[in-house]
């Protein structure tokens, strides 16, 4: 092969000679991305009897929920729909999830090994430590992709293709019309490295929580749960703790409060989630290894103020820490429809809806706001009291971007707005809307035809063979919602 060549007189470039690649795979449906709506595309489309392949540049599936050890869901399992709550329900069949709370938390190395469990198990092909750096393009129709990894750059075609890439890697380089962002600023939610914490004695700092008056707490009965009896507990606030030391400069200016979930009580296991890097775009990589070095050193101090002022975190060591920054939000494409908070506040109901999900849900309450001030003195949110757990519909056009065919997008990269996000965002949902667009991809695939084309009655009807609630369109208008739901 050539390599490339440094050509005199071309200011600031270097010119990529063409090459032959040769085409390693042809199969149905090709999930770019193996983060959990990777996990969900692949078992859609796989249980659609489709031929399917996912591809992932880390050396393990589930994105955010191994990569970014971030293991809780914050829903109850009962709430939970497809393949979410069938994963929900066999991590905790095999003491790697903790059932009954209003939360779910997880282990994310029980999760790594059942994603590949359940893969295979469907015939599945997962090929890891690879990048998806290209699309294949004919016309407006995507035939594939290029990828690069230890054994070069190679072509795989497929007859459609989801991108679970959370960054919308693929369908923005195939030219889907897409944001990054908030739609007034393009400002973006902050990014974290989690890190988690052994040693720690859970029953002494739940003791420590119970004597403390509960305004130096999150109000939120989600966030902050002491009810280690039930192996159900959570830790939001130390608000106290927090400001004095931010006033002393022993914590970052970003860090107003304390928060540590996905507690194992019995092991005195935490995950700490509190480190905030604001003003970086995940889809650039010396902003992601700015964000990852500062988020890495926000952790120090950190661990040193709570290791120093709660009772419990005496004996605490560092067990591991995510072995990548999280990034919370980048691109999102515009798809056949966008999804508003509006329609969700509104608990609008679509014809075409394909999933019902339920969060603790109320219009403004942003957990993580793209300006900062997260759990400061005058963030409401961390303040007080969600409202009840409600639904919200997903209709079938925020999974179809504009400007590319042979296509669907689920998880981060789904056609919603900033603030609809907040919600859609979450791992549970993600898996299902990946869930989605890997029934709809597979289901097209086999037809030969393209997703766009699939009349929806066919989706939804193969949707809740897989177990999807599908809202209302599933049910007669005057059903309540509330009981069709568990
Ligand atoms: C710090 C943090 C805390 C969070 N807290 C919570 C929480 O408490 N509860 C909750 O439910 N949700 C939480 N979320 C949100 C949730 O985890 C994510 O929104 C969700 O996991 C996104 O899933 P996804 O599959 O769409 O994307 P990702 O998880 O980002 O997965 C995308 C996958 O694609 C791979 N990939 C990307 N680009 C390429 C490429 N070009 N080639 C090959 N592979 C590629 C990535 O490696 C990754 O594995 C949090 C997120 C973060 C970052």
């Amino acid at each position: 092969m050539k390599p490339s060549e440094l050509v005199s007189g071309e200011n600031g470039y270097v010119v990529e000679p063409a090459r032959r690649i040769p085409v390693v795979r042809d199969v149905d449906v090709l999930v770019c991305g193996g983060g959990v709506s990777g996990i969900g595309a692949a078992l859609g489309a796989a249980r659609a009897g489709a031929r399917t392949m996912v591809l992932e540049r880390n050396a393990f599936l589930g994105g955010a929920a191994t990569a970014v050890i971030m293991n809780t869901w914050n829903v109850p399992i009962p709430r939970m729909t497809g393949v979410a709550r069938e994963i929900a329900t066999e991590l905790t069949a095999r003491g790697a999830g903790v059932a009954g709370g209003p939360t779910f938390p997880f282990d994310p190395e029980g999760m790594k090994s059942l994603a590949v469990e359940m893969l295979q198990a469907e015939g599945v092909e997962i090929l890891n430590y690879t990048w998806v750096v290209d699309p294949i393009m004919e016309g407006d129709r995507i035939r594939g992709v290029v990828i690069q990894n230890k054994s070069g750059r190679q072509a795989i075609l497929a007859r459609c293709v989801v991108d679970a890439t959370g960054d919308a890697d693929i369908a923005a380089a195939a030219g889907a019309e897409h944001v990054k962002g908030r739609e007034s600023d393009g400002k973006m939610r902050p990014m974290s490295v989690l890190f988690r914490l052994g040693g720690v004695d859970v029953q002494r700092v739940v003791e420590y929580c119970r004597s403390q008056p509960k305004e130096n707490f999150t109000a939120d009965p989600n966030f902050h749960i002491l009810e280690p009896e039930k192996g159900l507990v959570r830790f939001s606030g130390f608000f106290d703790i927090a400001e004095r030391a931010r006033a002393a400069g022993e914590l970052p200016p970003e860090v107003h409060y304390l928060r540590m979930e996905g507690v194992d009580v019995e092991r005195g296991i935490v995950t700490v989630n509190n480190a905030r890097v604001y003003g970086v775009d995940g889809t650039n990589a010396w902003d992601v290894t700015r964000a990852d070095i500062e988020a890495r050193r926000q952790n120090r101090m950190i661990f040193d103020v709570i290791r120093r002022d709660i009772p419990g975190f005496e004996k605490a060591f560092v067990l591991d820490s995510s072995p990548t920054v999280g990034v919370r939000e980048t691109r999102r494409v515009r798809g056949r429809y966008l999804l508003t908070q509006d329609d969700n506040q509104a608990q609008r109901r679509f014809r075409d809806s394909t999933v019902r999900v339920w969060r603790h849900m109320a219009a403004g309450r942003d957990w993580h706001k793209a300006e900062g001030g997260e759990g400061a003195p005058n963030d409401a949110v961390y303040r007080t009291a969600t409202t009840e757990l409600t639904w919200f519909e997903i209709p079938w056009g925020v999974f179809l971007p504009n400007g590319v065919e042979g296509m669907t997008v689920g998880g981060r990269v789904l056609s919603v707005s900033h603030d609809a996000d907040m919600w859609t965002r979450g791992q549970y949902c993600c898996l299902v809307t990946g869930q989605v667009a890997g029934v709809a991809a597979g289901l097209a695939a086999k037809r030969n035809s393209v997703p766009s084309a699939l009349e929806v009655e066919t989706l939804q009807r193969a949707l809740t063979e897989q177990g999807v609630d599908i809202g209302s369109a599933g049910r007669n208008a005057d059903e309540p919602a509330e009981e069709a739901a568990v």
